[in-house]
């Protein structure tokens, strides 16, 4: 194999692979010079992974061969990424050290299960699970379907995450379906963040939300250790530092997140390490040759595809300028969207910048559930994902 790429993307998932589709079809001269590193055999929609959980989507439709989405005239190697030196252009993965003239990061987040005691132990047993698990998407379901009575815990850890609503979506469906299901169970919701959402127009949508429901929710309350056996889940409270114990039937647990261990010591990390870029231009604070989107990147937005859908443009467009020695000239202004189900058929789709000022796409009231927009994400957004995004197309 080559040793040497013009541009060497780490990361295969939506934000590498709709990097590498556009920038291929802007500079053709770039046919073969684009190495993608991405150690999965499959690629995942991973929005799809909530609707899993209520049963509204099957686990394999979530689902592709890696080698399927990887665009014509990029190269893969299936390898982790072990370490990077900016300084010299290398990257080492898999044991192989291949040098670039310019790099994108796309690695993602990692999920820090460790950091709650008992927690990796007891998943996917006694109805501890979690959505952030392809292999568990289904057993949330699952559980749902045998939980008669008792709690139904939901927690969200303080640190950013990827798919910023995904617990919220989970209490509102797990909340319409023992409803409809006339189950004598409690959803209870612990948040380990200081407010519900970012943005009061929305924030004050969901509390409207959580109330009318009856939905017993605390926040400041992180999840710190689970008793899978005793079907117990052990809250820290964030200002008290008191414990508070809560038992539970099934526990649906979205974890702390990091940035990319591998890159610790690179000199890519901020200080709160994630890949240290411009939140305007997307190019490396330190390393003009480097470029970063997505999760594992510093942009101080909720992490989403939908961010991603808005940072690969802008990005590519910047790094077309960098290969052509000019400074970078297009602005990302930190526009994502968190669509929320509210209940099976109704959601609410927050939209908005780093300005938290909702920028909502149509003109009807984002912040009020809305059937069109359950049905745009259980229906539009697969095709949108898997045939305009990762083409560079949407
Ligand atoms: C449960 C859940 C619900 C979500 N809901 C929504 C939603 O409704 N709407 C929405 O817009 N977004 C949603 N998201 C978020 C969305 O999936 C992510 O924000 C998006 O995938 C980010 O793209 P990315 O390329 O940065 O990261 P990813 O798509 O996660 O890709 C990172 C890639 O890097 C690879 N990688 C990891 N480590 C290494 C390494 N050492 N070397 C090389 N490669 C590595 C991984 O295998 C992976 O393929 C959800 C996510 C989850 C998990």
């Amino acid at each position: 194999m080559k040793r040497h790429f013009r541009l060497i993307i780490l990361g295969g998932g939506a934000g590498g692979i709709s990097t590498a589709s556009s920038i291929l079809s802007k500079k053709k001269d770039l046919k073969n010079e684009v190495l993608i590193i991405e150690p999965s055999e499959y690629h995942f929609f991973q929005p799809g992974w909530p609707l899993v959980g209520s049963g509204e989507m099957k686990p394999e439709s979530t689902k592709k061969p890696t080698e399927k989405v990887i665009p014509k005239g990029a190269r893969w190697m299936k390898a982790f990424v072990d370490s990077v030196d900016p300084v010299k252009r290398e990257v080492t993965a898999g044991g192989t050290t291949v040098s670039y003239d310019f790099m994108v990061v796309a690695m993602g987040l990692e999920l820090d299960f460790d950091s709650i005691k008992g927690a990796k132990a007891a998943l996917g047993k006694n109805g501890v699970t979690t959505n952030y698990l392809y292999n568990l998407t289904g057993y949330t379901y699952e559980s749902l379907k045998n939980t008669m009575t008792g709690n139904i815990v939901v927690s969200r850890p303080r640190s950013k995450i990827k798919g910023g609503v995904s617990a919220e979506n989970s209490i509102f469906t797990m909340d319409d379906y023992i409803k409809k299901h006339d189950r004598e169970a409690n959803i209870v919701f612990r948040s380990g963040r200081a407010e519900i959402f970012e943005v009061k127009k929305y924030s004050d949508s969901l509390k409207e939300q959580l109330e009318a429901k009856n939905i017993d929710y605390k926040l400041n309350e992180e999840l710190v250790e689970v008793r899978g056996e005793e079907k117990e889940a052990v809250f820290k409270n964030h200002e008290t530092g008191e414990r508070h114990t809560v038992p539970f039937e099934m526990l649906v647990i979205t974890p702390p997140m990091h940035g990319p261990a591998a890159l610790n010591g690179s000199g890519l990390l901020d200080d709160g390490g994630w890949v240290d870029v411009d939140k305007h231009t997307m190019m490396h604070n330190t390393y003009t040759t480097v470029f970063s989107l997505g999760d594992a990147a510093s942009l101080p937005t909720v992490k989403m595809g939908a961010a991603v859908r808005e940072q690969y443009k802008i990005l590519v467009d910047n790094l077309i300028e960098r290969m052509e020695d000019k400074d970078p000239s297009h602005i990302y202004e930190g526009k994502t969207a968190c669509p929320v189900a509210t209940e099976y058929g109704e959601l609410i789709l927050a939209e908005f910048g780093y300005d938290n000022i909702p920028k909502e796409t149509t003109f009807l009231d984002q912040s009020d559930d809305k059937k069109l927009f359950y049905q745009f994400k259980k229906n539009m957004l697969p095709f949108m994902y898997w045939y305009g995004l990762l083409n560079g197309k949407a």
